[in-house]
């Protein structure tokens, strides 16, 4: 029900942590932050139920590294479990997804057929399998997220993480908001400017069909044809 992403050069859990605490208001049944460690390898924290369970686990078990999705859940696709709950995790990728996949289950037949396994009920499972799939065939992380988005029927708000790739944040929107945060050095991506509020000043919405890539040093945002494309940068202000 909420998205965050960081590529940064600070600890990026905390960040998202306190962005995910941000997003509470709409609601949600459990909760997970996977991060980019700094030797490149994924690593996923998750649980059900409210912020403070997932805050336990990291504390018991912290995360490292400075790019980063967060993720709370309303369950439309799958009961709200630890299992259940993003970021979803495929090979070389992990993803967290709000919205519904319309045509998953014709996706996770294709992709069961191509010998993958699926080890949830979501529906946002299958995102995570079609990306990791274009990205074993030898594309890049930009080309395997539009391959991908090209598939997707339904209503998405979507951050990907790729392993090997620190610095790195790919964002989609189809029917479901994603909003671009500029910061010094470190991008941001969120569902609201609530949730970016405190980290950036400066934010775009992206437009119905919109996907970015993020690193550092700054946003490339492209229109559903694959073109770049400018968005407006607009200043917000707010109360810390
Ligand atoms: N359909 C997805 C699921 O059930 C995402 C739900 C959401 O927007 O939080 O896991």
């Amino acid at each position: 029900c909420g998205i965050c992403g960081v590529v940064g050069h600070r600890p990026a859990t905390p960040i998202i942590f306190e962005a995910l605490r941000r997003l509470e208001y709409r609601g949600y049944d459990s909760a997970g932050i996977a991060t980019l460690s700094e030797n490149g390898v994924i690593d996923r924290r998750r649980a059900a139920g409210k912020l403070d369970n997932l805050e336990t686990v990291l504390k018991q078990s912290p995360l490292s590294g400075s790019t980063g999705i967060g993720h709370t859940r309303w369950a439309t696709h799958g009961a709200p479990t630890e299992t259940n709950a993003h970021p979803h995790a495929a090979g070389q990728v992990a993803i967290v997804h709000n919205g519904i996949i319309e045509n998953f289950a014709a996706l996770k037949a294709e992709l069961e057929a191509k010998g993958r396994r699926f080890v949830t009920e979501t529906d946002s499972e299958t995102v995570a399998h079609l990306l990791d799939n274009y990205i074993e065939q030898g594309m890049a992380p930009r080309e395997a997220a539009f391959a991908t988005i090209g598939r997707l029927e339904g209503a998405y708000a979507i951050a990907m993480i790729f392993q090997n790739h620190d610095g790195l944040l790919i964002g989609a929107r189809h029917g479901a908001p994603l909003a671009v945060g500029y910061g010094e050095g470190e991008m941001f991506l969120g569902s609201d400017s609530l949730a970016l509020a405190p980290l950036a000043n400066r934010i775009s919405y992206l437009e119905d069909g919109d996907w970015c890539e993020l690193t550092r040093e700054g946003a490339t945002i492209f229109n559903a044809k694959g073109d770049t494309v400018q968005r407006q940068i607009q200043t917000i202000a707010f109360m810390a």
